[in-house]
């Protein structure tokens, strides 16, 4: 047996790549200076991974933006509008240009859509596929990196995009016949990857790793025939490496098991953390013959330290089912931080429980030591594992108020709610964040660093407030805001104040391209010392007459982006959360706050990958939501906001969030939606974002109004709100100060003819 890990992270320890792609970026270095460091990056990982003691160390996991694009680059398939970049480049300055132009876009094209990798906070690039494009190899780039590596003396295995998941993560470009399926490429697809096997095989490599994540969630599951296709193709080439089959995110079933025993592959890797069920699979088709199991044992996706005993029994329990198991993470460990040695300052207590990027190649390699050389070869190793038995961060309060509360999530009924006031009809908000200025961002880094104190920080942020108020009044919406100016992170910022919660310093992972999060790590019962954001909000509404809304991230949205505890089911977690924000609304309410919006940003995020997984999360989704915020008086409005265009799947759930005013992330799908909410009966209160905020472009009065209208052929009055489609923190005031304009006097419009 071997050792492996399916991919490392890629920005460097310090954040390297960040740096040199955002220097290269601004003009400040040039194609060689990028390149080199990349080059050293990669590097830094090869050696790590080879002084750790791992047995084969992946490469091609590099990427200066994202994975899917270097797919899409590699084989040819770049949309139609930077074909011509891609042509014209003659030098590797305008190579790399036409590369990241792809993703970031320039004055005159758009860029590529981005999208979130499987339900993690990875984000890649929608290739654009049509009939017209036609697949072949047209760049060098596993070879390349696997010809690094062998120049240092280490032998790689290549990681490719498997050619499902890559067509079905695909879209088809615009000028694509309706109903053509990017499927439809895969003879095509195939043959490019043949080529590329010939050559890196030519070129030395043994083995190639093919990610077919897609195998984990219905969209791949319904592609079985495709798949044995595709492999039974691919394992009959003559000229190849050893092939691994490498799936993650859950359990594939026992057809698609079944399918790729068929085909001519050698190995094929499962992920055992996120499906664990996939043993039992396994189980039920008699294991995989004399093919190799690559067993994805280590979590790839969490933080915690490994169960090192528990784990050797899993892959006790596996030795049978294969004719070789080789010990890996679960996937590829670009989800999680890179070294825990980066935060000495940590609470000895939580970070003895933890195991970032570079401690979980140590425990693949303690397990593979294990498998071999039997338990006395580790026994010391495995006597320290046991001795790290978590210690428990269990709050009996939390646990006796919460067992008290019980099943209780029902507000009062709607007849009192509507009886205790009524809004305009189509009510002007926001989603919350007013632009974040320089000065906003340097206050809080100030503060932050100890360069200001805590009263010249209030100070600013006050003032801060005063003006958004300001403006706000000025420009005549309905429901204020206070901006949010206080906020690094609409998660980060709760993390930090609750108990439970542990904020990390260097604990950088991608979310894409350049692009860093430090996600807050939950590791323990939760609670709230103390009030979170009543103070910023009673300050915002002593300023004006208006109604202010509260403002606080839902529970779902603060465990999506936040390593989470897993000795407890999520919906568990959520329950703990809610019942902060519970007892945040009562005090938010006892100073006179009518209106609090729980943002459920992630609430579609979190949706697992499989159709039959479904209903158990949206159960504990809402419910956690509903514990939340169903203590609320009939006369306060619970709003919430959600970040996304696609609903057909949640619009239940958002009947059931018993929300009095819901706005989405619609700008350009919005029509659907509504009419679906209202052929459902939809009663209450939503806000079909009216522009999208994530363009600068500045919407005419005109186009609002349009909006309104349309939305109105579905909606009674009472029911609109009008509002952007996000919070405006990444915006300047330059475009947002007109635009809500226009949003107010299109709403005014559209009054009068009521
Ligand atoms: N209230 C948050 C804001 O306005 C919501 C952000 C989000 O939806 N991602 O920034
Ligand atoms: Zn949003």
């Amino acid at each position: 047996m071997t050792t492996t890990v399916h991919g490392y992270p890629r920005i460097g320890p310090d954040r390297e790549l960040k740096r040199a792609e955002e220097s290269h970026w601004a003009g400040r270095t040039g194609a060689a200076e990028l390149d080199a460091v990349a080059a050293h990056l990669r590097r830094g990982v090869w050696e790590s991974l080879r002084d750790a003691g791992i047995g084969t160390a992946p490469s091609n996991t590099f990427s200066y933006y994202d994975h899917v694009l270097d797919t899409a680059v590699l084989f040819g398939l770049v949309p139609e509008r930077f074909r011509h970049m891609f042509e014209a480049a003659s030098d590797r300055e305008s190579e790399l240009a036409a590369y990241f132009a792809m993703a970031r876009g320039t004055g005159e094209l758009q860029p590529m859509e981005m999208t979130k990798w499987f339900d993690t906070n990875y984000h890649y690039l929608v290739p654009e596929l049509s009939p017209a494009t036609r697949p072949r190899l047209a760049g060098g780039k596993p070879l390349s990196e696997y010809t690094q590596a062998k120049g240092l003396g280490i032998e790689t295995r290549p990681v490719l995009v498997g050619p499902l998941t890559f067509l079905l993560l695909a879209k088809p470009a615009a000028d694509a016949p309706p109903g053509w399926r990017t499927l439809e490429l895969l003879d095509d697809l195939l043959a490019a990857y043949s080529e590329l096997l010939a050559q890196l095989s030519a070129a030395g490599a043994a083995s190639v790793q093919i990610d077919e994540p897609i195998l984990a969630a219905d969209d791949g599951r319904a592609e079985l025939a495709s798949l044995e296709y595709a492999y039974t193709r691919l394992g009959d080439l003559s000229e190849r490496p050893e092939l691994l089959v490498s799936t993650y995110f859950g359990a594939i079933g026992t057809d698609a098991l079944e399918a790729l025993k068929r085909t001519g592959i050698e190995q094929i890797g499962l992920d055992f953390v996120a499906g664990p069920e996939g043993v039992g699979e396994l189980a039920r088709v008699s294991g995989l013959g004399d093919k190799t199991l690559v067993a994805g044992i280590v979590d790839g996706r969490n933080v915690w330290r490994a169960d090192v005993p528990g784990k050797l029994s899993t892959l006790g329990s596996l030795l049978g089912l294969a004719g070789r198991v080789d010990v890996s993470t679960s996937c590829s460990l670009l989800h999680v931080p890179i070294d825990l040695d980066a935060e000495p300052d940590m609470d000895p207590a939580v970070r003895e429980r933890l195991a970032f990027a570079r401690q979980k190649v140590d425990e693949v390699v303690l397990l593979g030591r294990a498998l071999t050389e039997g338990d006395d070869g580790v026994a010391e190793e495995l006597r320290a594992a046991r001795s790290a038995a978590p210690a428990s961060f269990t709050d009996p309060r939390v646990r006796a108020r919460l067992e008290a509360l019980g099943g209780e999530t029902t507000r009062v009924g709607d007849e009192q709610r509507t009886a205790a006031g009524k809004e305009p009809v189509l009510a002007t908000t926001t989603i919350g964040s007013f632009p974040q200025t320089p000065e906003v961002r340097g206050a809080r880094a100030d503060h932050r660093a100890g360069r200001i104190g805590e009263a010249e920080y209030k100070r600013l942020m006050r003032a801060e407030i005063d003006r958004v108020i300001a403006l706000q009044e000025d420009i005549g919406l309905d429901v204020l805001v206070h901006g949010e100016p206080e906020r690094n992170d609409m998660v980060q910022y709760f993390a930090e104040q609750l108990d439970g919660y542990i904020t990390t310093v260097n604990g950088w992972v991608q979310s894409y391209g350049s692009r860093c999060v430090r996600p807050p790590i939950l590791y323990g019962d939760v609670s709230r010392p103390e009030p979170m954001t009543v103070e910023w909000i009673t300050y915002a509404q002593s300023r004006t007459d208006k109604p202010v809304k509260g403002m606080l991230t839902g529970p779902v949205t603060m465990l999506a982006w936040s390593f989470v505890r897993d000795d407890q089911p999520l919906g568990d977690t959520a329950r703990q959360v809610a019942l902060a924000l519970r007892d945040e609304i009562a005090d938010l309410e006892k100073e006179g706050i009518r209106h609090i919006q729980v943002d459920e940003a992630a609430l579609r995020e979190l949706l697992p990958l499989r159709e039959e997984l479904r209903a158990d999360y949206l159960a504990w989704a809402i419910d956690s939501f509903r514990l939340a915020t169903s203590g609320a008086a009939a006369s306060t409005r619970i709003h919430t906001h959600m970040c996304y265009s696609e609903f057909g799947r949640i619009v239940g759930a958002i009947e059931a969030l018993d929300a009095d005013v819901t706005s989405v992330e619609a700008a350009r799908s919005h029509m659907e939606l509504v009419d679906d909410l209202a052929s459902k009966g939809y009663r209450r209160g939503i806000g079909p974002g009216v522009y999208d905020i994530h363009s600068p472009r500045v919407p005419s009065v005109q186009e609002i109004e349009t909006g309104l209208r349309s939305a109105l052929r579905a909606l009674s009055p009472e029911q609109l709100w009008v509002n952007p489609d996000c919070g405006l923190k990444t915006r300047g005031y330059a475009e947002v100060e007109p635009a809500l304009r226009n949003m107010v006097e299109a709403a005014r419009r559209v009054r009068t003819e009521i």
